[in-house]
């Protein structure tokens, strides 16, 4: 029997984004990109979840898909996820949409589109590249008001901070 993705209504796809963007909003606040993501496996439930943790962890790879992706993987005993979805607050970067189609991940939903660095159609589409030899259904941009507006007043407060850090720094000079 061959495992494919779980079907899923868009008003669960919408319970998970709000979800994942809560999640996101409260890591947001301990200075990591809010970014959050989870793995469904081929009956919808959740089997890998993971948010941003570069800072937190020094780790150049810590971002919330690879995170998530590690945790399916492990669980499921399987580095191969054709059965999984895997939902995202933010349109993956080109190394998570590398790592995701080398896992062979069967379903893909992400929230902002990210013009600068997307890596599945904002800059360029590796699920559509000719290295990718696996077929991975993608779809963007759902709830994509709210998940670029968290995004949008998360980079506002980080530059009013770092702008009061500056005012603090030159009043003691
Ligand atoms: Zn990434």
């Amino acid at each position: 029997m061959r495992l494919t993705p779980v079907e899923l209504e868009i008003a669960e796809i919408h319970a998970w984004m709000e979800r994942l963007l809560r999640r996101a909003e409260q890591l947001g606040e301990s200075g990591e990109i809010p970014v959050s993501a989870v793995v469904l496996d081929s009956e919808g439930r959740c089997i890998g979840h993971g948010s941003n943790r570069r800072e937190w962890a020094s780790d150049p790879l810590g971002h919330a898909e690879l995170v998530a992706l590690r945790q399916a993987s492990l669980i499921l005993g399987d580095w191969r996820l054709n059965q999984c979805t895997l939902i995202v607050t933010l349109e993956p970067c080109p190394m998570c949409a590398g790592a995701l189609v080398q896992a062979r991940v069967g379903r893909v939903i992400y929230g902002a589109h990210d013009p600068k660095r997307g890596g599945l159609g904002s800059t360029i589409d590796l699920s559509k590249h000719p290295s990718a030899h696996h077929h991975m259904q993608v779809m963007g941009g759902v709830m994509e008001l709210e998940a670029s507006a968290l995004l949008g007043r998360w980079f506002r407060q980080r530059r009013q901070r770092f702008a009061g850090n500056e005012a603090a720094r030159s009043q003691k000079d």
